[in-house]
């Protein structure tokens, strides 16, 4: 029994626990069940037949064939891949469309393939964090291989466009990527009705382990692999297969499709109430982002006159995780990038705070937030005020 206290945790968007059904499926797979799949002796080839039952799950997750499925290592794999992919199958093509509120994994990665001599085009955002769909139009160029966009924000949650992108890359011969990872499990997926070329998903954003991904690949697509070694994923991703992880992700997508319908229902209202509740009981608040098209998980709320480290602080005293959505580095938060292109001032960036829900979180939970969260503000307000003020 572990004597932690208890954990009210509102992060989902970073990780998800281990749902007890996956855990249960998986552990046989580093106990008894440790073969190679590649191996020749049917003491493989039976850990082989259980990837193959995986891909088959989470191929139905999205909607997809078996074998336009590519088990990864993370999220973050897969995008990676899907991008160097796209430049490496047309060498004559050397610029990426992109956004200014992707996650690192995509960011992170253009700008270290224009240290190469790409070419990358970010895309601005308004004030709700939306696209400009002509100006996408516009950035789309001869020389265009990709455009990887997300289909949810990880820090507001808000919705891109993805299948009108799909269909305008598709009428201008431009391969489209979705870094989908944040969507899984929380709304229906349907890649090849949603006309991508590429999609990400990562296991542990769906109570799945930390360490298993996967790339849809669109059949037919031109394909170059990423890591380059074995013949594994059939030829497509060098190295051998993490089974128990490929397994449990296998089984969470089963779960997420069971459930999706009355989890997404329930979480929607927690989240509904939990953000009606700060914004009616705490002054000074506002959320960033739109109300829709919007996750049903999530809310990002700006908290006028305190800094996002002080409140994460104070909520961990009381059990309670939540996230900045900001990379944290010598102990002093950056403004978050997204909410910095949607044009929030760095006061208000920094004085943001997201909650992001998950499929056991209770009403009981957001209730104890609701109770702790005024006095925490007050206590902030009182104590160190920004001297900057925030625009709500
Ligand atoms: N893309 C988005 C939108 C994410 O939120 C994350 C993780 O937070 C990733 C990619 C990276 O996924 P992973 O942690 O599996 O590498």
């Amino acid at each position: 029994m572990s004597d932690r206290p208890p954990l009210y945790y509102f992060d989902n968007n970073a990780t998800t626990c281990i749902a007890p059904a996956v855990l249960e499926i998986m552990l046989p797979f580093l106990e008894e069940n440790w073969g190679n799949p590649s191996s020749a002796y049917s003491f493989g080839h039976e850990v082989g037949r259980h990837l193959d039952r995986a891909r088959q799950q989470v191929a139905a997750l999205i909607q997809v064939e078996p074998r336009e499925i590519i088990f990864t290592s993370c999220g973050t794999e897969s995008n990676n891949t899907a991008i160097a992919s796209a430049l490496a199958t047309r060498p004559d093509r050397r610029h990426i469309v992109t956004t200014a509120v992707e996650h690192s994994a995509t960011l992170k990665f253009c700008a270290s393939l224009e240290k190469q001599g790409y070419q990358v085009t970010l895309l601005p955002v308004n004030h709700e964090g939306a696209l400009d769909l002509r100006e996408l139009e516009r950035s789309l160029r001869p020389d265009t291989a990709l455009v990887s966009i997300m289909w949810a924000n990880n820090e507001t949650g808000m919705l891109f466009p993805v299948r009108e992108i799909a269909a305008l890359c598709r009428s201008k011969g431009v391969l489209c990527h979705t870094d989908a990872v944040q969507v899984a499990g929380k709304i229906r997926i349907e890649a090849k009705e949603l006309g991508v070329d590429f999609l990400s998903l990562s296991g542990h954003k769906l109570h799945a382990p930390k360490g298993v991904g996967l790339l849809y690949v669109k059949r037919h697509t031109k394909f170059q692999p990423y890591l380059i070694g074995g013949g594994q994923e059939r030829g497509r991703r060098g190295g051998t297969e993490n089974v128990a992880s490929i397994v449990a992700f296998g089984r969470a997508a089963e779960l997420a499709i069971e459930h999706l319908e009355t989890t997404s229902g329930r979480v929607r209202a927690l989240r509904d109430q939990l953000e009606a509740g700060i914004l009616r009981r705490i002054s000074g608040t506002s959320r960033n982002g739109p109300a829709e098209p919007r996750l049903p998980n999530t809310t990002n709320i700006a908290f006028r006159g305190v800094e996002a480290e002080g409140i994460l602080m104070l909520l961990d005293q009381a059990g309670i995780c939540a996230s900045s959505g900001s990379a944290c580095t010598t102990g002093s938060l950056d403004p978050s990038h997204v909410l910095t292109a949607m044009g929030c001032t760095a006061a208000r960036a920094r004085s943001s705070v997201r909650f992001s829900l998950g499929a056991y979180n209770t009403a009981a939970e957001v209730e104890y937030v609701l109770d702790r969260l005024p006095a925490i503000i007050e206590k902030l307000r009182a104590n160190a005020p920004l001297e900057e003020p925030v625009a709500n």
